[in-house]
């Protein structure tokens, strides 16, 4: 028998964005339309796709879903070879059409495609300096900062992005494209993912890897923090456009965004989340009879809890496909009034079980205690949380919208506190050294420290003191 019970979506965190771009594909148009229908896990706000056809620039942007959003004549009508795209999550300069990418600035010297993912920290500064100057936004997103700031200096298309690249502070993953070129860009610290595939003849960049594998394409590396990639037509090119880099990927990549057939740093995301599973069951060990993970991104360390432990894994939470519809456009007050989702708890497997429940990690609280409640009402005999990552604490300024600090649980109750508010007979989570055992050393952990790889610019005011 199903019980099924409402949670809300805003306990959890919000994604943020993902890009996709092809060079020299025939109907590039439709491969980016199945590259942004892969990343839609990313961003379920809006989308859009920009292709050159010669020097015809051609754009389709809309809020909603890809499905929604593209036809197969708005598809029809992006001609040519060479496309980007972009679905969004508004982590900065909220929703609106206009703030759907990828921006298009038209200039004399030509006009260019700019699809970003992060978020620019020191935006608003380069936005008063960029207007004093004269330039007119369209947008409220930092992202389309960075168009105006290569539309400024001079030299050849490349020289120009690297000094605009040299003022951005932040995370970014940029795909630029102009009528003869495409770039791929990370930025210094290297927070969030770009891969390059190939397909055919051409070439694929794309903020997950396992996009490669929808449209048919061969995934060939992780982009370096601080690279610059030029592709121009059969040639790759690569430099550093900084010497300063460090590898700071966003730990929230391995835990919770990237889809488990991603790579992330040339390793399988799926295994890395497993092993982490692992390491948890080694630190927090309790005997129970089943381990069950909250869909989706969950199962695997839940699988590598149930590895360790010996304990049976089992499916005892069903999460409902077709909610889509829900995400679209969520205003302010929606998010305050919680989104609705389905999940549903298999009462035949959790009644009279003790059940681990392994999940990804806690913002909020509210939705690990409404998952809490299912099981109750599913018969659950004992309910033991187990998290695969640490205490959330610190906010995050890198796109990723994590609540302010007054928001985070963790921040206001202790281990047990935590374990009392959400119903559960025990609750541990992962330390600091697990996830650094399970990602790698190379990871941004602000959000579980608050250490910032960059300068926050007085960010950390207001709520977030
Ligand atoms: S602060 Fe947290 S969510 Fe933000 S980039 Fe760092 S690890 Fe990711």
């Amino acid at each position: 028998m199903l019980r099924e019970i409402e949670y809300f979506l805003n306990g959890k965190i919000k994604e943020e964005c993902g890009v996709f771009g092809v060079f020299n594909i025939k109907e590039a148009s439709k491969i980016v339309y199945y590259g942004l229908h892969s990343l839609q896990h990313r961003g379920q706000e809006g989308c859009g796709i920009g292709t050159f056809n010669k020097d015809v620039v051609e754009r389709v942007r809309g809020e909603g879903l890809v499905t929604e959003i593209f036809t197969k004549k708005n598809l029809e009508k992006l001609k040519g070879n060479m496309g980007i795209g972009h679905v969004r999550y508004s982590t900065s300069g909220g929703g609106g059409i206009e703030n759907t990418q990828p921006f298009l600035i038209k200039s004399h010297r030509g006009n260019f495609l700019v699809s970003h993912n992060g978020n620019i920290i020191n935006g608003d500064i380069l936005k008063r300096e960029l207007e004093l100057e004269g330039s007119i936004f369209n947008s409220t997103s930092d992202s389309e900062i960075i168009g105006h700031l290569i539309q400024r200096e001079e030299g050849i298309f490349i020289e120009r992005v690297k000094k605009a690249l040299n003022k951005l502070e932040g995370a970014f993953s940029i795909i630029i494209l102009t009528e003869d070129t495409m770039y791929g860009i990370r930025d210094k610290n290297g927070l969030r993912p770009l891969s390059l595939g190939k397909l055919n003849g051409g070439f694929l960049l794309s903020s997950e890897s396992s996009a490669f594998d929808i449209v048919g394409g061969k995934y060939l590396r992780f982009l370096e923090p601080g690279e610059i990639l030029q592709i121009k037509k059969e040639e790759i090119s690569s430099e550093k456009y900084r010497k300063d880099t460090q590898n700071k990927m966003c730990a929230m990549e391995y835990i919770y965004f990237s889809r488990p057939d991603s790579n992330i740093n040339n390793l399988n995301v799926h295994s890395i989340r497993r092993k982490s599973g692992e390491i948890l069951a080694q630190e927090s060990f309790v005997e129970g009879d089943i381990v069950i993970g909250v869909p989706d991104s969950s199962l695997s360390s839940a699988m590598g809890y149930s590895d360790k432990s010996g304990i049976t894994y089992e499916m005892g939470l069903i999460k409902n496909r077709y909610v889509g519809r829900t995400f679209i456009k969520p205003t302010q007050e929606e998010r305050e009034r919680g989104v609705r989702m389905k999940l549903s708890g298999l009462e035949s497997i959790i009644r009279d079980k003790k059940v681990i429940l392994v999940d990804d990690s806690i913002v909020r609280g509210t939705t690990s205690k409404y998952i809490v409640s299912i099981l109750r009402e599913c018969g659950a005999k004992e309910v033991h949380v187990r998290i695969g990552s640490a205490p959330i604490t610190s906010p995050c300024f890198y796109g990723v919208d994590t609540s302010t600090r007054k928001e985070l649980i963790s921040n206001r109750l202790n281990e047990e506190e935590l374990c009392e508010y959400i119903g559960a007979d025990s609750l541990k989570f992962l330390s600091i050294e697990g996830m650094e055992k399970a990602f790698g050393k190379n990871l941004c952990l602000a959000c579980f420290t608050g250490e910032y790889p960059t300068e926050v610019y007085g960010l950390l005011g207001g709520d977030n003191e």
